[in-house]
């Protein structure tokens, strides 16, 4: 195994190198469904998946009742009720329209911004941008909360793989904010924003590899199986036989662990959400015709 811990030594003057910030709204749906019911701010709020199946978004009071992502509404019931949780539908219309408006505040402050999923996308740090990374962040996200109503969290780092790290330690801090790199000098983090600073090589080593953004279970057993246990390792793993165990895809995230941007949007790992859009009909159909139809309506907008 080769070590490469390479972050800082691409020979790029490192705070005017483009950075990637990873936008992440917080408990988006429940976000969503609170914008409208000031009334529930500091309550615990759960939505439900289509057909009100299971649990799918919980607010930060419905996370501390501990009550677990993806849980099934029916076994739950009682408590949900006992503990006052304000339980919605999901309202596919509702959470689009307010994705579509953050990612335009996104798109109004920063000239290059990919959409990754409902609720997060990348955004690339240029220029001044990049030179007053924590100030260009910052006011990014207190745009969004002013004109939206939602929070998000930010995480800085010198590739895609790394901003998705840092956005995590981000949602973890009172200011949503979170840099990921070996200095505060690879951001020009001055004064307080020291504090934002994160050490990739501290987070690395007590990461679980499977915790990596494009690593599935399946290419985890593979690395684990290698003895490979941490981001740590995976990054610093050989070249060849990253290539050879994970194909390209697993070398591709090592390198981004290393600093080197090397996934695009093209090649990016899929988010784990689905994507749905669909509505339940006002009355039993009986017409193929109007199934059909209403098929077709919504595939398209899900495409
Ligand atoms: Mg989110």
């Amino acid at each position: 195994m080769s070590s490469t811990s390479s972050e800082g030594r691409a020979g790029l003057s490192r705070a005017s190198a483009p950075l990637w910030a990873l936008v992440d709204c917080n408990n988006f749906y429940a976000s969503c469904e609170r914008l409208f019911r000031p009334d529930l701010a500091g309550k615990p709020v759960v939505v439900l998946s289509n057909n009100d199946g299971c649990i799918v978004a919980r607010s930060p009071e419905a996370k501390a009742l501990g009550i677990p992502m993806g849980a099934p509404e029916y076994q739950w019931r009682a408590f949900l009720q006992q503990h006052g949780v304000a339980v919605f539908s999901s309202n596919y219309a509702l959470y689009g329209d307010m994705s579509a408006r953050i990612m335009t505040i996104l798109e109004q402050s920063c000239p290059k911004v990919e959409q990754y999923s409902i609720d997060e996308a990348f955004v690339r740090l240029d220029g001044a941008l990049a030179t007053q990374a924590a100030e260009a962040v910052r006011q990014l996200r207190e745009r969004v909360v002013r004109w939206t109503g939602i929070s998000v969290s930010v995480g800085v780092a010198r590739t895609r793989t790394l901003a998705k790290l840092a956005n995590h330690l981000g949602k973890k801090r009172a200011d949503g904010l979170a840099f990921l790199g070996n200095g505060a000098e690879d951001f020009a983090l001055e004064g307080d924003d020291a504090h934002l600073l994160f050490r990739t090589d501290d987070v690395l080593a007590h990461l679980p590899v499977a915790e990596v953004w494009g690593i599935g279970r399946r290419q985890a057993r593979t690395l684990w199986a290698a003895g490979i246990t941490t981001a740590a390792a995976l990054r610093d793993a050989d070249d060849q036989w990253l290539r050879r165990a994970l194909t390209v895809t697993g070398w591709r995230t090592a390198l981004e662990l290393r600093g080197l941007p090397c996934i695009a949007v093209e090649n990016a790992p899929l988010p784990r959400h689905t994507l749905v859009s669909s509505r339940s009909f006002a009355r039993p159909v009986t017409e193929l015709s109007a199934l059909r139809e209403a098929v077709a309506c919504f595939t398209g907008r899900a495409a």
